[in-house]
């Protein structure tokens, strides 16, 4: 009789402590949703933050924010940049050495997701899954530890759904300049109902006809934040012939059929996407019982509007604008249907951009564009060393930041690929845009690099990657006459923004220095499960309440 009484007491007793001290902050969050926005460069919170009112703003305020974050690659680009993001693995490792692989023996280039054993459900568009990829990802690990848990990615582009989603996802969704929200026969059989639905509203239609215009219609405030809008290298592109707001999207007229192709460089396709995030989360009542669920959401049109406008151009500034307040009205949808307290919320991007040559140039600093001189590396090298070796495409392939020997030329010449380098290698400094020149051996080697050549290490794979590894001069960008892109070691491209908010994290920021490869680890011990053989390391988050 008495121990009951005592044990009356004591369970009384707590049940008083947890009500007045709140939640168990060991218990995992019930839901996590992973958010990466193509092409976002860490001084974006900087520049734009005192406008922000939606979900920048709440990270910004409650959010615990890593101001020294690096996607540690050389070439940095989407595919690459998402796989470690998803993994906590360097791309190297997994051959994902850019966009597309180069398949030496057969002499071409592949998409690492394309899948030609399983089909689009839904129309006759190339089919994409996570089938050839190895690494599990954060998601995999997960609902290999609580088969209960659930696992959505949805994207605008199909390789960010794809490789956030992983090998065994409940579901990826993307759209990828298509009418609707697709996904592969290795996923799923049959479009749930709602997916169906959604489709049949044509979500995507609304915008037609339409016009972009600034969300501020007073052009002094982003005047103070950027560059003015009339700015010759912006690009034009099929359906706008303008670099200046208004936008106008073409309309269509009836039993035409609308192309869907022109929304890369308008922000609405991630508006969508965060629609139909939403969606998932109520209809698969994500982070609803004790099983996390995990959501990865992928924002793409970002890049599409970087590439064109630049960093620093009054769509760019305005499309950030318009994403805070879409990402705003999510957390709002989070918070109503799971409880912020609840749900960890991660934020980063894969990589950032280089300004305008034009910019940088106005700002001080050297630079150029080396598009053209780059389209003809291959010839003028192979013209080159044909005066010394004799007639022969030495050089069989510029890809993904390298350049790959023609093996068997080489052997056939009897030419040794050390000699040859040392021909390669003054010919590569003689470019204007060329600052320096790596080797394979270089990065096979175990010998220490410098931080540029570590780089070029993290994503180099033996037979995925090419002999010789030129790194761009800083400022110089990959483009002819207009635009921009990313694709170097340089802070511009690989300095991202990284944020955790929600459960009982508490606002700070942190300038330690970290790797995007972090991240995954990072979740998987908020989470309380582990990630085996990653080459990132768990983040200390600081106190929480
Ligand atoms: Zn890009």
């Amino acid at each position: 009789m008495k121990l009951t009484k005592a044990i009356v007491v004591i369970f009384t007793i707590a049940i008083i402590i947890y009500r007045i001290f709140g939640f168990d902050d060991s218990a995992p969050p019930k839901l996590v949703v992973y958010i990466v926005v193509d092409q976002m460069r860490e001084d974006t919170m900087d520049r734009l933050g005192d406008l922000f009112t939606g979900g920048f703003k709440y990270l910004m305020d409650n959010g615990v924010y890593f101001s020294e974050t690096r996607n540690a690659q050389a070439y940095t680009v989407t595919l690459s940049a998402h796989f470690s993001l998803a993994t906590g693995v360097h791309p190297g490792r997994e051959g994902l050495t850019g966009n597309y692989v180069y398949d030496r023996e057969a002499n071409q280039m592949f998409y690492p997701v394309t899948d030609t054993l399983s089909r689009i459900l839904s129309s006759e568009l190339e089919p994409m899954s996570y089938r050839n990829i190895k690494k599990p990802t954060i998601g995999d690990i997960l609902k290999e530890t609580d088969n209960q848990s659930k696992v959505f990615s949805v994207a605008g582009k199909d390789r960010t759904a794809v490789l956030m989603g992983g090998k065994h996802p409940d579901g990826v969704f993307w759209t990828n300049g298509g009418p609707e929200y697709v996904t592969s026969s290795y996923y799923m059989n049959a479009y749930p109902d709602w997916l169906i639905k959604f489709n049949k509203s044509r979500p995507l239609h609304k915008y037609f006809g339409t016009v972009w215009e600034r969300l501020i219609p007073d052009e002094k405030l982003y005047l103070e934040r950027c560059r003015e809008d009339e700015y010759p290298p912006e690009a034009t592109s099929s359906w706008d012939d303008s670099t200046t707001f208004p936008h106008k999207f073409p309309s269509y007229s009836e039993g035409e059929e609308p192309n869907y192709d022109l929304f890369w460089d308008f922000p609405w396709v991630d508006h969508v996407t965060i629609d139909l995030s939403e969606l998932i989360i109520k209809e698969e009542q994500l982070g609803r019982d004790r099983h996390p669920d995990m959501l990865m959401v992928g924002i793409s049109m970002t890049d599409g509007v970087g590439h064109r406008f630049g960093p620093f151009s009054q769509e760019s500034m305005d499309l950030f604008l318009r994403l805070d307040m879409k990402l705003g009205e999510f957390f709002d949808f989070i918070d109503k249907e799971v409880g912020l307290e609840n749900t960890l919320i991660v934020l980063t991007s894969d990589h950032g951009s280089a300004p305008m040559p034009e910019h940088s140039t106005a700002q001080g600093h050297t630079a150029g564009r080396f598009g053209k001189r780059y389209r003809i590396m291959k010839s003028v090298i192979n013209t080159r060393l044909a005066e010394k070796w004799g007639e022969g495409e030495y050089i069989e392939k510029i890809a993904n930041g390298s350049l790959f020997y023609d093996f068997d030329i080489l052997a056939e010449k009897k030419v040794n690929l050390r000699d040859l380098n040392q021909d390669v290698i003054p010919i590569l400094l003689e470019e204007e845009w060329v600052e320096k020149v790596y080797t394979r051996e270089q990065l096979s080697s175990d010998e220490p690099l410098d931080y540029d050549g570590q780089l070029l290490k993290n994503q180099f794979h033996p037979k995925w990657s090419g002999d010789l590894f030129p790194v761009s001069k800083e400022y110089y960008v990959l483009r002819s006459s207009v635009g921009t892109t990313h694709g170097t070691p340089y802070d511009y491209d690989t300095h991202v923004p990284l944020y955790f908010a929600g459960i009982s994290i508490h606002d700070r920021m942190l300038e330690d220095s970290v790797e995007t490869v972090d991240i995954a680890p990072t979740i998987a011990d908020i989470l309380g499960i582990q990630l085996d053989g990653v080459d990132g390391r768990v983040l200390e988050l600081g106190e929480s309440n």
